[in-house]
């Protein structure tokens, strides 16, 4: 028997440690033929070391809403003045060949693609708890005080979004993090929906 490809969306709120989370995962022995991250577009600048295609595709403002004209984006956001969206092209592709696309992006655009792809698997990425969450901030070292105080409050809000979610996984520890969306993953796939068309072929009359 064999499952469906699976749309599996990590989201969380700045801060949490979703990027490293997702590097960690995609760092770990996993199936190469089936796994797949899909690539997101963004307005920001590349930071260093960044590829091209690899970790975004970094297009121009105007570039960025003509895919949003041509209905090329699953969904997007706005975040700290940028956009980042998330081609379908790709995702329909994969999910049709039956293998696996992984997402790592914020809350609202999460909650986009849950609305049009409610099959998808969502998992929220919780701090341990919001002094760490602040913590983690703080030691960006990037933001100014009234900035930190910005994202602490948007972090609370968002954290009230875990509910629509169907899992969640606390980031207290990565390699622990990254074993727990395994499980997610591995059980997902044995679910008795995923396989509808073989069970009413093979088993059911
Ligand atoms: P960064 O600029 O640090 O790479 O990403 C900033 C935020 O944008 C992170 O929370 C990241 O998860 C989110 N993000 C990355 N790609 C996308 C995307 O395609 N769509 C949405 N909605 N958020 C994204």
């Amino acid at each position: 028997m064999e499952s469906k490809g699976l749309l599996v969306v990590l989201s969380g709120p700045s801060g949490v440690g979703k990027g490293t989370v997702r590097q960690a995962l995609f760092e770990k022995d996993h199936d190469r033929e089936q796994f797949f991250y899909s690539v997101s577009a963004t307005t920001r600048q590349a930071r260093e070391g960044e590829v091209h295609g690899k970790d975004y595709f970094f297009v121009s403002k105007e570039e960025f809403e003509q895919m949003i004209e041509n209905e090329e984006l699953l969904e997007y956001a706005q975040y700290v003045d940028n956009y980042y969206g998330t081609p379908l092209a790709y995702i329909e592709e994969m999910t049709l060949k039956g293998k696996d696309v992984f997402l790592e992006i914020e809350v609202q655009g999460a909650l986009q693609v849950k609305r049009r792809m409610p099959d998808g698997v969502f998992i929220f990425l919780a701090p341990p708890n919001m002094g760490e969450l602040e913590s983690r901030i703080v030691n960006r070292g990037t933001d100014a005080p009234e900035v930190i105080e910005q994202r602490m409050t948007k972090a609370r809000e968002e954290l009230q979004l875990m509910t629509q979610y169907d899992y969640v996984v606390e980031n207290d520890d990565v390699d622990a993090a990254v074993e727990r969306i395994q499980t997610i993953i591995k059980a997902e796939h044995l679910k008795v929906e995923r396989f509808m068309d073989d069970l009413v072929g093979n088993y059911l009359q």
